[in-house]
């Protein structure tokens, strides 16, 4: 019998544990916190347990850990990149990167991913499985031990979409945000969807007031079609109203990222039609230079496109960056890294 894997569950669900136990429901949360705070790996190390208590646990229960196959340390940044091996053996990858604010990591919510986006290598083969809440806290955990330092920011835009993986990733978050482990602020969490747009008022509906931000890529649905299938199901219009909507449950900025692909999204007319879409709202656009994968045959966008698409967007009173691009010589893009890693086996 597959045995619970403790970091997977929440403090009431560990207090309710304990109760069935026959033992106090305190002992609930001491444990929350060893795992979550103190990050043990092991029932064995949660040693404010008797040992006989801890006996009774490692009965039915562990702590899943990821196994760290392989780290890529950037030349050019301080960014490193990892593979992970899961206990079912499929990989999945986490990137780290430092910035003046403090330490970022990218963190993957699924392994592969069924969106179908035609830029990404995610989901070339389609998704696998959905990452268990322990499996996608242990990406942080396990970075944060290996770089000896606080993360301060998370960002779920790994791969998979986590809308589709909607109860694990929201017992993630109610985890890393709760005060007796991580303690992250939800200010510090952000969640990029291709625009699953029934999630999307779900998840303005709980109180969890994360940043959202929303792959677009194209203001005009028939161009986001070609690129993105998700769009077949969902209108811009339809993905705006949600954000509208998420905006006035959560008073969040909303961020659109919009990859700059040459002679496909960058030309004026669509940045134009993206600051008329987007005039108005609490909104920031993120301008991703194409990091090109070799199942998709297209380029980057030229910097003078860059430039002139955020002038026009900014004259036009939409806010913009441009991404850095952080640990190019490690291969960042999504999914990029578990396959080049497999197909190399
Ligand atoms: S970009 Fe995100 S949603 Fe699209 S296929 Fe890749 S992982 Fe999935």
């Amino acid at each position: 019998m597959k045995k619970i894997d403790l970091k997977s569950m929440e403090i009431n669900q560990l207090k309710q544990l304990f109760l069935d136990m026959n033992e106090k429901a305190f002992r609930g949360e001491q444990t929350f916190k060893w795992i979550h705070d103190k990050l043990v790996q092991s029932i064995d190390d949660i040693t404010v347990l008797s040992t006989d208590l801890r006996d009774k646990l490692n009965k039915d229960c562990n702590i899943m850990s990821l196994k760290l196959l392989k780290r890529y340390d950037s030349n050019i940044d301080e960014t490193k990149k990892y593979l992970f091996l899961l206990e079912d053996d499929n990989i999945i990858e986490s990137v780290m990167m430092k910035y003046k604010h403090g330490i970022s990591i990218c963190i993957s919510t699924q392994v592969g991913c069924r969106m179908g986006c035609s830029f990404c290598a995610s989901t070339k083969d389609g998704l696998v499985r959905n990452l268990t809440p322990g499996e996608i806290l242990d990406q942080f955990y396990s970075v944060q031990r290996d770089i000896g330092n606080k993360i301060s920011n998370v960002v779920l835009m790994g791969s998979g979409e986590p809308l589709d993986n909607y109860e694990n990733v929201k017992k993630f978050l109610e985890i890393i945000h709760n005060e007796k482990g991580q303690n992250l602020s939800y200010r510090h969490i952000t969640l990029s969807t291709c625009g699953l747009v029934p999630k999307m008022y779900q998840l303005a509906d709980e109180e969890i007031p994360i940043n959202l931000s929303i792959s677009l890529h194209s203001p005009f649905d028939e161009e986001r079609k070609k690129i993105m299938p998700v769009a077949n199901r969902y209108k811009i219009s339809e993905i705006l109203d949600a954000c509208k909507y998420y905006i006035k449950k959560t008073n969040r900025r909303v961020t659109f990222e919009y990859t700059l692909i040459k002679d496909v999204n960058d030309k004026q007319e669509y940045a134009n039609e993206l600051t008329r879409l987007l005039k108005g709202m609490l909104c920031h656009v993120n301008l991703i230079p194409l990091n090109p994968i070799k199942e998709f045959k297209h380029k980057k966008s030229i910097d003078k496109s860059i430039k002139e698409f955020k002038s026009i967007l900014e004259k036009g009173g939409v806010a913009t960056t441009i991404r850095r691009e952080m640990g190019s010589d490690i291969n960042a893009a999504c999914g990029q890294l578990r396959r080049d890693y497999i197909s190399s086996k």
